[in-house]
């Protein structure tokens, strides 16, 4: 190409270039915006800019994408909640069909703070030193315990936050099964609540089948056990017996473990009652500890 055809298409690729640079540097919490073969490859949570929860550094495809500017108005979001699925399918996060399902009628707009970017594929604060995790963890979570979130299966939140998990977990597990959300801090149990009120998953809380408990998830919740699928929201530095206790043979229980270098742990009970673990990707997600200490900043 010459003359000006080459220069309007020259100043298009700079401008996109700069439009794509400045849309990951703003919403990927100062991680590089990865090449697109890094877009097929596991998520990679890091810590965030704040240091407080699990960031993803390799699939920004929300980030890059239009969703960038949206901002929760308080309006309906379920388009864009849409295209948020989309993305995540359309770069390999996402492959069940039912996982699709789930996260299209949970819209995360309901579950983030006022204010706060609901599409975007980044953890956010939602006070008292917790995060919403990112988009791609949640798909993560969700694919990785698809088979033990069948119709009328138990499954159990720890660390449940806003409580958008639990309510794809009682979505999934429908009105025969349980859904169960543990979380230490009281006023994030309350405001999980009214989230879930304002969701698709509002009918189930009111029919009893999901529930939000304020209360210490590293000793699970035993009223409801044994549980076929166990998901844990935050770092334990090693997997809680009570918790292993309480998984189902057959179960599985998906779980942050480690400190400062953290893996993302599938635990299999096998029929015999023994445990099969193995490591799915590297995170970075808050610690699971005590209440006071995650009030003091850990
Ligand atoms: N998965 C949730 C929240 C993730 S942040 C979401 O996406 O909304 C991790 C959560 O674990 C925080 O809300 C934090 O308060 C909670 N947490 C940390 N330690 C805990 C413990 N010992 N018992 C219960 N909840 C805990």
């Amino acid at each position: 190409m010459e003359g000006p055809v080459c220069q309007v298409a020259w100043g298009c690729y700079v401008l996109l270039a700069i439009s794509i640079g400045a849309h990951c540097a703003m919403s990927s919490d100062n991680l590089a915006c990865p090449s697109t073969s890094d877009l097929r490859t596991q998520p990679v949570a890091a810590l965030d800019k704040e240091g407080i929860g699990p960031a993803m550094t390799s699939i920004p495809m929300i980030a890059c994408s239009t969703s960038l500017s949206e901002h929760h108005s308080g309006g309906s979001g379920t388009n864009k909640n849409k295209q948020m699925v989309e993305q995540l399918q359309r770069y390999g996060v996402i492959s069940s069909k039912k996982v699709v399902e789930v996260m299209e009628t949970i819209d995360r707009a309901l579950f983030v703070p006022d204010g706060t970017p609901a599409y975007v594929d980044s953890p956010m604060a939602i006070g008292y030193n917790a995060t919403i995790s990112a988009p791609h963890m949640h798909a993560t979570c969700l694919q990785l315990l698809e088979e033990n979130l069948q119709p009328g299966m138990h499954a159990l939140d720890v660390g449940s936050g806003t409580g958008y998990l639990t309510a794809c977990f009682a979505t999934m597990v429908g009105p025969q099964g349980r859904a169960i959300g543990v979380e230490h801090i009281p006023e994030l149990v309350a405001a999980s609540i009214k989230n879930i009120e304002k969701s698709a998953a509002a009918s189930l809380l009111k029919g009893g089948s999901l529930s939000v408990h304020a209360g210490d998830g590293r000793e699970g919740w035993p009223e409801h056990a044994p549980y076929d699928a166990i998901h844990v929201g935050a770092a334990a530095p090693e997997i809680p017996q009570p918790l292993i206790d309480q998984l189902k043979p057959g179960g599985r229980m998906v779980i942050p473990v480690g400190k400062i270098f953290q893996d993302l742990q599938v635990v299999d009970k096998n029929l015999d009652g023994s445990v099969s673990i193995r490591s799915e990707t590297a995170v970075r997600y808050v610690p699971l500890t005590s209440r006071d200490a995650q009030l003091k900043g850990y």
